[in-house]
């Protein structure tokens, strides 16, 4: 079964696209089958995996309205090695749509159902809110990865989201866990950044990531080229940082298996 996560911060800029495009990459560097979900009407994700969201016929809002079949409306990125669900700005009017049809939270699970077992990692890009799109992939997800800058502002709205995947884990998805805390756009020689990041150490302990993303100009030049990093320059601190984060995740998932799994007496 595929491991399904969400990329989540109702802040806008933190990097949840450029995490979900470039983990995605490194993920399939490391020989894993990966679906990357488009879920915010901005198709940055889609764009910056070189799919021309304009061009669309179909995309994920015909999936969550049930009047697409996601096999449809699935495209392989030819830059990253991935599938993508895209997404543009049609998507905006989902969300009201949305709210008059039945299951409404769970559409996105009930569409990704069919394909769980095609992929490794299936990665969820959110849109910067906690509206119903984020509440679908919230549902339809194990767990939940927030990327976040190391800034005056950064815990600001941290516990709206934490409430927020409580409420979701009570009522609608009990396997529900934040997955991993991920610093972005870091720069060490701040000292902000350090009295940040020594604040997520002791709120979030394990989770939040070894590995931090830099602030590294590649990573932004990227999208431009409709291109991961990986594909755009592999040398690049940027590409180095996010395999060392797949290689994070990886080690991490292997870690809880053998844990899952009692050792024969
Ligand atoms: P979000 O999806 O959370 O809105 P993005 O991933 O789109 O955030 O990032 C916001 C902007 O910052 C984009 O222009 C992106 O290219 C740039 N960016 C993201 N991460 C980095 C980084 N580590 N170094 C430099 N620029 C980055
Ligand atoms: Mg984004």
């Amino acid at each position: 079964m595929s491991k399904i996560y969400a990329i989540t911060n109702q802040k806008g800029g933190v990097g949840k696209t450029t995490t979900c495009v470039n983990l995605a990459a490194s993920l399939v560097a490391t020989k894993k089958k990966v679906l990357l979900v488009d879920l915010d009407p901005q198709g940055n994700a889609t764009m910056g995996s070189g799919i021309d969201k304009n061009e669309l016929e179909e995309s994920i809002y015909d999936v969550l309205l049930g009047e697409s079949k996601l096999l449809d409306v699935i495209q392989y990125s030819e830059s990253g090695g991935y599938d993508v669900l895209p997404a543009n700005g049609d998507l905006t009017a989902a969300e009201v749509r949305l709210l008059s049809i039945d299951n409404k939270e769970q559409r996105l699970k009930i569409a990704l159902k069919p394909v769980t077992g095609r992929y490794d990692y299936v990665l969820i890009d959110c849109p910067p809110s906690l509206n119903m799109l984020t509440v679908n992939a919230l549902t339809a997800c194990q767990g939940v990865i927030i990327p976040m800058q190391c800034e005056y502002y950064a815990l600001e709205g941290l516990s709206a989201l934490v409430e927020t995947i409580n409420q979701i884990t009570e009522v609608l998805n009990p396997e529900l866990v934040i997955e991993g805390i991920l610093r972005t756009m870091h720069d060490p020689r701040n000292s902000l950044t350090v009295d940040v990041s020594a604040q997520l150490t002791e709120y979030f302990g394990e989770k939040l990531y070894r590995t931090c993303i830099p602030r590294n100009v590649r990573l932004a030049e990227a999208p431009s080229f409709g291109q991961p990093v990986l594909a755009y320059d592999n040398q690049s601190k940027g590409a180095i940082a996010y395999l060392a984060l797949a290689g994070e995740m990886l080690r991490r998932n292997e870690a809880h298996q053998k844990q899952a799994v009692p050792q024969a007496q």
